[in-house]
């Protein structure tokens, strides 16, 4: 059986017959994400922008799809290979970063939590359900004084008898307010590191757990059809089984964080195929001194610049997925592909800002949009500058943070 060519993007595509180089499998998923992509995301989300609104009811949509977690095995997860979930997520952020960010936030970052370093018990208790769609999760590492070094966390759990308790406060954390589980990386005494020692572990905290509370942060011009929050950690009592057993120190939330990283290398191409593509269509039907402006050599160049980072970008993040697949995928290659990914999508949106001229800031296009909310991806998950000293340490043996 042969898989039907892919709608939309087909002269973007034609160019490397990218296809090719995909097994059906990964086609199958690319051609499902693009269609949710275009027929449940695309009609809504430029006024779901505007007024600030995530659309609540899309996620059991998402997990019905196989979206969720799919690159997870058990536990109704559908046990996708890397490559097929880095082409859904470039698919939904062709929609919207913000989509391509729940399903981060949910797959790669909770979800993954807890598959990585749960027990047997809060597996079958949190997956099965997370995967459907029917709970949300979220991943709470940043705090207010600063995400880019997770080590001077001041969030706390200590002992008390049989039970934990959690002190502290977290920020800008994805979906937090309609999450029914937050996983939450706490500072705790550990006297395995000498006396006085302490490490980071996680927990699983149930929302609705007393002295839990977050609260959505508003005046975002990026990411606005998405949540996050700040959240206040004050006396929230667990039980002892709330201890992620499998994770202690920031290797924990740092194994999490490379999956959702690699998500992104994929998903920002997504933003930037979106807005080459408004470019060109644009360049052919808009006509000023009385020719296509695509007739122009300089508009030419620009389309010719964005096609090819766009292209190289996607190549890379084959690349990746396919050493990903094989189990060979360092920390490093997931900042080469970060960094490059996000960066070049920002300067594709700029550039096909310019094309679309005045218009090109109107909601009437996705350009403006894409640009703002790939500020937000440029800044989570590891800013361009942690990346760089990521990078340079590799190259030099230098630590430089
Ligand atoms: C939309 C959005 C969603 C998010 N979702 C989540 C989530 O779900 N869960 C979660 O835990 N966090 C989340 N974050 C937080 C995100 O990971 C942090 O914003 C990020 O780590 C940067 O931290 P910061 O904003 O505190 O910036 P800071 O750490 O204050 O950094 C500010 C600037 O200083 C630079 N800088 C810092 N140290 C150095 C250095 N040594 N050398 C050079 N430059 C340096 C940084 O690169 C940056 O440019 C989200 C953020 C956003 C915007």
């Amino acid at each position: 059986m042969t898989t039907p060519p892919l709608p939309r993007a087909p002269r973007i595509d034609a160019v490397f017959d990218f296809d090719a180089l995909l097994s059906e499998e990964e086609r199958d998923w690319q051609q499902k994400a693009r269609a949710f992509a275009q027929e449940r995301i695309l009609p809504i989300i430029e006024d779901d922008f505007e007024k600030a609104h995530f659309r609540r009811e899309l996620i059991p949509e998402l997990g019905a799809a196989g979206f969720l977690g799919m690159h997870l095995s058990g536990y109704g997860c559908a046990g996708a290979g890397a490559v097929s979930y880095g082409l859904v997520c470039l698919e939904l952020e062709a929609a919207d970063s913000g989509w391509r960010t729940f399903v981060s936030v949910q797959g790669s970052l909770a979800m993954s939590a807890i598959a990585k370093y749960g027990s047997e018990e809060q597996k079958q208790r949190w997956l099965p359900g997370m995967a459907a769609g029917e709970l949300v999760g979220c991943f709470a590492l940043t705090e207010p004084q600063g995400g880019s070094d997770p080590a001077a966390m001041t969030t706390t759990a200590r002992r008390d008898g049989d039970a934990w308790v959690l002190d502290g406060a977290k920020r800008w954390i994805g979906l937090a307010s309609l999450a029914d589980v937050a996983v939450v990386w706490a500072r705790v005494d550990d006297p395995s590191f000498g006396e006085g020692g302490q490490a980071v572990r996680g927990f699983l905290v149930p929302t609705a757990t007393p002295g839990f509370t977050a609260t959505p942060i508003a005046g975002k011009l990026s990411m606005r059809a998405s949540v996050q929050c700040d959240i206040a950690l004050d006396g929230v009592r667990l039980p002892a089984d709330a201890l992620l057993p499998g994770a202690r120190g920031l290797s924990g939330p740092f194994g999490c964080l490379n999956e959702a990283r690699y998500g992104i290398v994929w998903g920002a191409m997504g933003a930037a195929r979106s807005c080459l593509e408004a470019a060109l269509e644009r360049s052919t039907t808009r006509e000023v001194f009385g020719k296509p402006i695509g007739a122009n050599q300089l508009t030419q160049a620009k389309l010719a610049d964005m096609l090819l980072e766009v292209e190289k970008g996607i190549l890379l993040a084959l690349h990746l997925g396919r050493l990903k697949e094989r189990g060979a995928l360092t920390p490093a290659q997931i900042s080469v592909g970060k960094l490059n990914s996000v960066r070049e999508a920002l300067e594709i949106a700029h550039q096909a800002r310019t094309i679309l001229g005045g218009d090109g800031i109107t909601g009437a296009f996705p350009v403006m949009r894409h640009a703002a909310n790939l500020e937000s991806v440029r800044t989570y998950e590891g800013t361009d500058e942690i990346h760089q000293l990521v990078l340079g340490r590799a190259l030099t043996g230098l630590n430089a943070f």
